[in-house]
């Protein structure tokens, strides 16, 4: 860490509640004992992370207050700051709103303090994958850079980075900004998600465009070409805009042509790289590099950084996670594919034959509509969890076998698979039938291959 490059924030000595106390509330609560605050942190219940650290917290003039919240705490408060998972309109900041104590995300107070660049990323699907690619760019390029948001540290931890901090972001961060002004703000592309969290998909959308609101003409915003909601947001944006597709753009951006990828800025065309070179696969993920492309240029960074950082890129764990080759069959992860939507990408992501391990807790998919797709790519399914019943009622005319567990799936899958196929395990359910979360299962499937690794040789 260089310390060198904070800048002493707005909220320095004063009172501060930190509401919610993972790893982001957590390294918030630092960030702001770090400035002198005095702060309390707020928690319903002690999480075995919050039990490691709270020794430590307390050392560095952390409090821990732990249940209920009561809302007198904030006559002691001048500022609360909240986590990501932490919903907006919870009853304990209403009321600190409406007691006028300032309510500010933990972006905010990271950013406040920041001089680093921002490129942020938000979008309903893709953000880890292209804010880790940004990651991969800035490495390409030798740029001082942290990668920060969902994936591994939080924007507090990473502070006094200099340089540049590629950072996820929710749209949940996004409710409660002041100042966050990233220099490039990319929206991959919204689509119906979180409809318990927000009334309607408009305000969902709204909470995305925050992330252009502070943002000046010295800035760039990244949309997809043709996303509706990302065309509709993009009218108030002062930033020069710059779009990701698959067709030539009118202004500036980045696109697909006869499958290179390619930049266009300022009237020069220039080709970056082929699509099939970029380090993870799938289309979704060559929409992610395009996005991530497009981020990058816009920054300033050469477009061989660009293209090598996008060859070198190597997809995140869980995500069509390359496990290792038996005999010529080739073991994926994807455990994050916890609905259709994600199934979809990955069985598109495949050229060779796919035996396919699915199921778990349904959530009610429209199973019918991957059918086809199905008996185009996958050779043989293996079925697990719940779901299995509804699975096999509606994938009618596939080759079936109920394995019950995933241990089992595995064995019967590397029993079945031939040289040159893909065993993929790509639930297309949540994983709370049978493990802990979506993180265990694709942890247990790696296992399990590489048990019958360990079993041959
Ligand atoms: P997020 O951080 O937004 O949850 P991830 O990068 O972790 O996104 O990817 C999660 C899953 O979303 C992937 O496994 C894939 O199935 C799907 N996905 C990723 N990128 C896209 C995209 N650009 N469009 C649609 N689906 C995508």
């Amino acid at each position: 860490m260089v310390m060198a490059t904070a800048r002493t924030p707005w909220f320095a000595g004063q009172r501060a509640l930190v509401l919610g106390m993972a790893r982001s509330g957590v390294a918030a609560a630092r960030l702001l004992a770090g400035f002198g605050c005095r702060v309390t942190g707020l928690d319903l219940a002690v999480s075995s992370y919050l039990a490691e650290e709270q020794k430590a917290l307390l050392a560095e003039g952390v409090a821990l207050r732990v249940g209920p919240h009561d809302p007198e705490w904030l006559a002691e408060a001048d500022l609360v700051v909240v986590s990501p998972g932490v919903r907006s309109d919870h009853a304990f900041l209403e009321e600190a709103r409406r007691r006028g104590v300032v309510v500010v995300s933990e972006i905010e107070a990271a950013f406040s303090v920041s001089t680093a660049d921002v490129l942020a990323v938000t979008g309903t699907n893709g953000k880890s994958t292209t804010t880790a690619m940004i990651g991969s760019i800035l490495a390409a390029a030798g740029r001082p850079h942290a990668v920060a948001g969902n994936i591994g540290l939080a924007y507090s931890a990473v502070a006094f980075q200099e340089g540049t901090v590629a950072l996820e972001v929710s749209s949940f961060q996004l409710e409660n900004i002041r100042s966050f002004r990233p220099r490039v703000g990319v929206l991959l592309n919204v689509t119906p998600d979180h409809q318990d969290r927000y009334a309607d998909v408009e305000s969902y959308a709204k909470a995305k465009a925050s992330l252009f609101r502070n943002q000046t003409r010295d800035d760039a915003a990244v949309f997809q070409d043709g996303d509706p909601w990302g065309l509709r947001l993009r009218e108030g944006v002062r930033a020069r805009i710059l779009t990701f597709g698959h067709r030539k753009p009118d202004g500036d951006g980045v696109y697909l042509a006869a499958g290179r990828i390619r930049a266009k800025l300022a009237g020069r065309d220039l080709e970056l790289l082929e699509g099939r070179r970029v380090g993870a696969p799938g289309p979704h993920n060559l929409e992610n590099a395009m996005a991530a492309a497009a981020a990058c240029l816009a920054h300033g960074l050469p477009a061989d950084a660009v293209a090598g950082g996008l060859e070198s890129y190597r997809s995140l764990e869980h995500r069509l996670e390359p496990v290792m080759e038996i005999h010529g069959v080739r073991f994926v992860n994807d455990s994050k594919a916890t609905n259709i939507d994600s199934m979809r990408m990955a069985l598109l992501s495949f050229e060779a034959p796919i035996l396919l391990i699915a199921g778990g807790r349904d959530k009610g998919a429209d199973w019918e509509s991957l059918l086809p797709l199905v008996r185009e790519h996958v050779r043989k399914v293996f079925l697990i969890g719940e779901a299995a019943a509804v699975l096999s009622r509606s994938w009618l005319g596939v080759e079936l076998v109920s394995s019950g567990t995933l241990i089992e799936a595995v064995r019967q899958a590397r029993e079945a698979a031939r040289p040159g196929e893909v065993v993929l395990l790509s639930p297309g359910c949540a994983s709370f039938d049978q493990f802990q979360d979506y993180e265990d299962r694709g942890r247990r499937f790696k296992d399990a291959v590489r048990a019958l690794e360990e079993a041959r040789s």
